[in-house]
């Protein structure tokens, strides 16, 4: 049993990243275990709160014994509420973040604690009748919600966002500093696909919005689910309309700076500047723009 608490996953002690997924990474991370409870095991509050309507999420079954899973056995996750997670706390376990971990987890521990988590999301909002606002139940496995007034099912609900390695005609990337992060951090330009657009008007319409930069053709290069809450990150990467010159234009609102970086400026370890985290498809669209992994910025007592 994976075990939520919070959007947090009850995970074995000293197994949490000191990194959030976005800053410089200042120390080693050791490889996170999750920390899978037999139903069996589960404390009398838990078991509780279950029986009183909890939802009880089925993952499927575990192809090669992941994570003390045995092979074949059903997996299924629970949400618990703070009393529940403070039954459940030992000495030897601890609550792990996804955005800290997920680059260090397998990727089965990974896949699973964001499937997980993607969906307790969804059913924490979704606990009454978009329609005629009666108390949903929980159908299929945790994967369905019934209105019984309506006898409407209500399915996982995921937001597309797209997310554009622009590129200019000397092969610089352009990188924008988002008004509600630290100075000096720097990410790709993104933003929701609105109703009735495709994903590739949405890349051309958020870039030009946010910069002013005008794009041709986009082209997908990936994507990555993002449960913070509910959305799904499409890569793309796409150059700089030849018949429109940049003229960067933050939009003074989301993004207060942009700049065209060279490789040699993105992999300058003392230029300070802080990039996405080694988990998330911003990086994997710079590491693909720039040809490699980039190296963790230096600490700042480092560089000083
Ligand atoms: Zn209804």
């Amino acid at each position: 049993m994976l075990v939520l608490h919070r959007g947090q996953a009850l995970a074995l002690s000293g197994s949490n990243g000191d990194h959030d997924g976005f800053g410089p990474r200042v120390a080693p991370v050791a490889h996170p275990v999750l920390d899978l409870r037999p139903t069996a095991s589960l404390p009398a509050l838990v078991t509780e709160e279950l029986a009183q309507g909890g939802v009880r999420l089925y993952l499927g079954r575990s192809l090669d014994g992941d994570d003390g899973v045995a092979a074949g056995a059903p997996l299924f996750a629970i949400s618990v509420t703070d009393a529940a997670a403070a039954a459940l706390e030992s000495p030897t376990s601890s609550w792990l973040n996804l955005r800290m971990v997920a680059a260090d987890l397998d990727d089965a521990a990974a896949g699973f604690f964001t499937e997980a988590l993607a969906t307790f999301n969804w059913h924490a909002t979704h606990t009454h009748c978009p329609r005629c606002g009666a108390a949903t139940t929980v159908e299929s496995g945790g994967w369905v919600r019934r209105c019984p007034v309506q006898d409407i099912e209500l399915f996982p609900r995921t937001d597309p966002a797209v997310i554009v390695g622009i590129v200019d005609a000397a092969d610089r990337l352009l990188l924008g500093s988002n008004a509600l992060w630290e100075n000096n951090r720097f990410s790709l330009l993104a933003g929701f696909v609105e109703p009735g657009e495709s994903l590739e008007a949405a890349a051309v319409r958020e870039v030009a919005e946010e910069s002013g930069v005008v794009i041709d053709d986009p082209e997908y290069v990936g994507s990555q689910p993002w449960p913070f809450p509910a959305s799904l990150m499409v890569g793309f990467m796409a150059r700089v309309s030849a018949e429109h010159p940049p003229v960067l234009r933050p939009d003074g609102d989301e993004i207060l700076e942009l700049r065209w970086f060279t490789r040699e400026q993105i992999a300058d370890p003392a230029s300070g500047v802080l990039l996405p985290g080694s988990a998330s498809i911003a990086r994997a669209i710079i590491e693909r723009w720039f040809g490699g992994p980039l190296p963790e910025p230096m600490p700042a007592e480092a560089r000083a």
